[in-house]
């Protein structure tokens, strides 16, 4: 599958100002490409991208400019990134800042990807807890919207923070900390671009290590009701993917941490699945060319925590996607409740992946205080189809509290999801201190955090 290339259009536009669309013409006579998100299925409400080099741009910029979003990787599926206004990219600031290695923790610019960042810990001899399925995205933009990877004792990605560097609505540099700050630094992590620009993360790190991946095809999903336990506990982290048809899981990825208490025994079969005989895309039909190497073969942990190989196309490409957590208590019940949607999901999807996730405390987490199961959902790119399933898999999981992933598509009202997050109050008024105006606000944080507030 080609690279792909259009990660490089923010980098692209100059520090100096606003690009109308007409600067980002290519070749002569070439109609202006509109600015959208990596799935192509948004496209953004304005043209005007400025990016900064430095803090001090940051600064200027944001103190100048009357309303404004911080725009990553632009890896969201939903309107969360998007602005009507302006759009501040962060993406040549990209660099390591400081490694301690002593108190282990490093303090990166905040644009930078974990494709970037994590063979450079590799090289240091260190390793992040967690990725997602692809190391394309950015730290702040993974950590604004509780981005995780899976693994029942592993956080999501935002929980490896202990730092962040703030460019608040007034232009000033506010310096928040775990240590320093406590339950407001827990407010600020996953904070949706609501308090400013994140200038710099600091990230706990640990010793490397080294990471082996396995893949079982065809489990009975039946098997799930008396072991989901025991398969969970199988790896450091484990995904299960189905396409919900003929109550099957298709791939189980096993992905082992080499040296770690418990090590995985490959055998050939395992809870009725089949150990499989070459790398496998999580979509079969799809080549695994993009896929991060499997069958047992070791390598380092940044090169098989994640799906996909940076330099690729991750997942399908053209796609839309959705995710939705429920505790992880009710991983069973909610699964087999889905399943029961199968008729209705699987025409639309191209493959579903289950993810368990440990709590947290950040405030505005999916995993806020509950060990999670994310049900995940990559569907075709056929938005009109998919608009009509989300409320019926929504209503099934609605027992369950249900809280749907910030940077994918729900129809889930306002309220309901402003219901779901107990800490949503005090993050507002956290907000609200940062930035009274609402210069960082756009139409979905409006309607899915502030409310008429
Ligand atoms: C193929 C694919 C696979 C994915 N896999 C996973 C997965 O495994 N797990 C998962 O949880 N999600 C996954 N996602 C979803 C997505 O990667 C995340 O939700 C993440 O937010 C994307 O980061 P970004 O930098 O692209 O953010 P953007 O989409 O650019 O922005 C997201 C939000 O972060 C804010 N933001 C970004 N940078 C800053 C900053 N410097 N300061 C302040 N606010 C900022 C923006 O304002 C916006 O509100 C996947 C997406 C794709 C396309």
């Amino acid at each position: 599958m080609k690279k792909r290339t259009f990660l490089k259009l923010a980098g692209a536009v100059g520090a100096e100002a606003i690009l109308p669309p007409v600067a980002r013409l290519g070749a002569k006579n070439k109609v202006p490409e509109k600015l959208k998100n990596w799935a192509g299925n948004i496209e953004y409400s304005t043209e005007s991208l400025y990016a900064a080099k430095s803090v001090e741009e940051v600064k200027s910029y944001v103190a100048k400019t009357r309303r404004l979003k911080v725009l990553g990787t632009r890896h969201c599926f939903n309107t969360i990134a998007d602005s009507k206004d302006a759009f501040l990219s962060l993406k040549p600031m990209e660099e390591v800042v400081a490694l301690d290695a002593t108190a282990k923790r490093v303090t990166a610019d905040a644009g930078v990807t974990y494709g970037r960042l994590a063979p450079y810990l590799h090289e240091k001899g260190f390793a992040l807890h967690n990725l997602a399925s692809l190391p394309h995205i950015s730290v702040a933009g993974a950590c604004s919207t509780g981005t995780h990877g899976s693994g029942e004792k592993n956080g999501n990605l935002s929980t490896a923070a202990s730092g962040l560097e703030i460019v608040t609505a007034s232009g000033d540099v506010v310096v928040l900390s775990r240590k320093k700050d406590g339950d407001k630094f827990s407010g600020a992590v996953v904070g949706l671009g609501a308090l400013g620009a994140i200038t710099k993360a600091t990230l706990e790190i640990q010793p490397t290590f080294m990471a082996r991946q396995w893949v079982y095809e065809n489990m009975p999903m039946e098997a799930l009701k008396a072991h989901f336990d025991e398969i969970e506990a199988a790896g450091y982290s484990v995904s299960l993917f189905t396409d919900w048809r003929n109550k099957n899981v298709n791939e189980v990825w096993i992905k082992e941490r080499i040296g770690g208490a418990k090590q995985f025994e490959a055998k050939a079969e395992w809870f009725g699945a089949k150990l499989a005989k070459k790398n496998l895309h999580p979509i079969a039909e799809l080549g695994a060319e993009n896929c991060t190497e499997q069958m047992g073969v070791p390598g380092p942990w940044y090169e098989r925590l994640p799906h996909f190989k940076m330099g690729f196309t991750p997942s399908a490409g053209k796609e839309l996607q959705s995710e939705f957590f429920v505790p992880r208590k009710d991983a069973v019940e909610a699964i087999f409740a889905v399943e029961k949607l199968h008729e209705k999901i699987s025409p639309h999807l191209l493959i579903t992946e289950i993810r368990t996730i440990a709590a947290d405390d950040l405030w505005l987490s999916p995993c806020y205080q509950r060990d999670s199961v994310a049900i995940h959902f990559t569907w075709q790119q056929d938005w009109p189809a998919v608009k009509t399933v989300l409320p019926d898999i929504e209503k099934t999981l609605s027992p369950f509290g249900v809280r749907p992933h910030w940077g994918k598509l729900f129809t889930m009202e306002p309220a309901v999801l402003r219901s779901r997050y107990k800490r949503l109050p005090e993050f507002v008024e956290l907000a609200k201190k940062y930035d009274p105006q609402g210069k960082f606000r756009n139409e979905f944080l409006n309607a899915y955090i502030f409310g008429n507030q």
